[in-house]
């Protein structure tokens, strides 16, 4: 199934996407109990997609690809290194990545999301499969000057905008052989794959829920593979993941600055 969420004259709903049929079915509540079509269907066209969650919590992994790592001049983590997006970084397909005024230097990180379907908290790697309800696309964004300047990553990854995500949630696939790509203006500039991850996506339900409990709708962004680079005001920012599908979003000028 493709889970998304969408807003239809001023409601914001779930529902399954039917790309081949170019529909939507609306469901009955949230995805995370069960799903129930409602016999509501609409025009995939006629709908403006949203962020397929609204995540109480966004819980990332830093350098979780060895070549990612080694372009950020360092080693691959023992432990994988985990820090928190703010959830009102939420963006959604085709919504403005808006440019912050306080940063020089932007970039893309095209990610492997999880999003969490029943609650999680010390869950071994074996089991942590029942407690995903799939998979979907996450744009990491990053200040990256901030990045390097701050001790910890909350205001470089933290800005408004900074977390688009979608654009639905793929609930059959196996996340272990994914490609994960960047494209900025259609050039391609990421091209990996998710098998070249260091500690898996089950491998990180297993460690971060021994840490916090994960509940319904939280994300996992799993980390990003090499190729990182700068975006500009004007940039269109595509992040594609293999059997889910892609997520667009443009660069726009910032706020004024305070
Ligand atoms: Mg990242």
């Amino acid at each position: 199934m493709k889970i998304a969420r969408y807003e239809a004259e001023g409601v914001v709903r779930f529902g399954l996407v039917d790309l081949a049929g170019g529909k939507v079915r609306e469901i009955a509540g949230e995805p995370f109990d069960r799903v129930q079509a409602t016999g509501i269907v609409r025009r995939l066209d006629e709908v403006r997609l949203l962020a397929p969650v609204t995540p109480g919590k966004i819980v990332a992994v830093g350098l979780n690809y060895r070549d990612h790592a080694r372009e950020m001049g360092k080693a691959i983590p023992e432990e994988p290194l985990l820090f928190l997006k703010a959830p009102s970084a939420l963006n959604h397909p085709g919504g403005e990545i808006v440019y912050p005024a306080q940063s020089e230097r932007v970039d893309y990180e095209a990610e492997l999301a999880v999003v969490i379907g029943r609650v999680a908290k010390g869950v071994s790697a074996r089991d942590a499969a029942a407690h995903i309800l799939g998979y979907t696309c996450i744009n990491d964004v990053t200040a990256r000057d901030l990045q390097m300047k701050d001790v910890q990553y909350t205001r470089a990854k933290g800005f408004d905008t900074f977390a688009p995500l979608g654009p639905w949630i793929e609930t059959d696939i196996d996340p272990s052989g994914l490609a994960v790509r960047c494209l900025v203006n259609g050039e391609v500039r990421q091209d990996g794959n998710t098998r070249e991850m260091g500690a898996t996506v089950h491998r990180l339900v297993e460690f971060i829920s021994a840490v916090m409990t994960l509940y319904p709708g939280d994300v996992i962004a799993t980390g990003t593979p090499p190729g990182v680079g700068s975006l500009r005001v004007g940039d269109e920012v595509t992040v594609e993941v293999g059997g889910i599908g892609a997520l667009t979003n443009r660069v726009v000028a910032p706020f004024p600055a305070h």
